[in-house]
């Protein structure tokens, strides 16, 4: 929660702030997260606008995960950006709820910053992460990893779709 009251409610006033926060549970998707409790690094500038408080920041995060193709463990991080308008709760709105459409709502302004924070982690994250780009995932056969072992073989195996033809090529012979 941020507090915005410093603001005074006048439009043009801003200020930065930069706070450290610890990571949610459950932020990230499930390939790939942010640890609980991990320090998130926000640099944020808030602005009083008409009708609200409009907020900018970037967050920095950790991030820990595993390869989809080889399962060694992703240890990285990520900046994200973010960009939301927080209306005033107490003004007069027409049109119901504007929570229902998708609407930002200061709340005694005080400013969420963790819907905003989630939305941006999940954007940024891939939906595979791989431990590198050109990762080569494990060897078919045995499962061996193919980073730490490229030129890895094994005995070529006749497929058996092709058994049949070795037959006939005996008794051609
Ligand atoms: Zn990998
Ligand atoms: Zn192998």
């Amino acid at each position: 929660m941020l507090d915005t009251r410093e603001l005074g409610r006048r439009p043009g006033s801003q200020r930065e702030v930069s706070r450290t926060v610890p990571a949610p549970a459950d932020l990230g998707i499930e390939v790939l997260r942010v640890p609980e409790g991990a320090p998130v690094e926000l640099d944020l500038r808030i602005e009083a606008v008409m009708e609200g408080v409009l907020v900018t920041g970037e967050a920095r995060v950790s991030l820990e995960g595993e390869c989809v193709r080889c399962l060694e463990p992703i240890d990285d991080d990520v900046d994200v950006t973010f960009q939301e308008l927080f209306l005033y709760d107490d003004q007069d709105l027409q049109g119901g709820d504007p929570e229902d459409d998708g609407v930002s709502m200061l709340e005694d302004d005080l400013l969420d910053l963790e819907p905003l924070l989630r939305d941006a982690v999940v954007l940024a994250l891939p939906f595979q992460p791989l431990c590198e780009d050109d990762c080569p995932g494990l060897c078919t056969e045995c499962g061996a990893l193919l980073k730490d072992d490229p030129d890895h073989t094994h005995d070529a195996v006749i497929d058996p779709r092709w058994a049949g033809l070795t037959v006939l090529q005996h008794d051609e012979e």
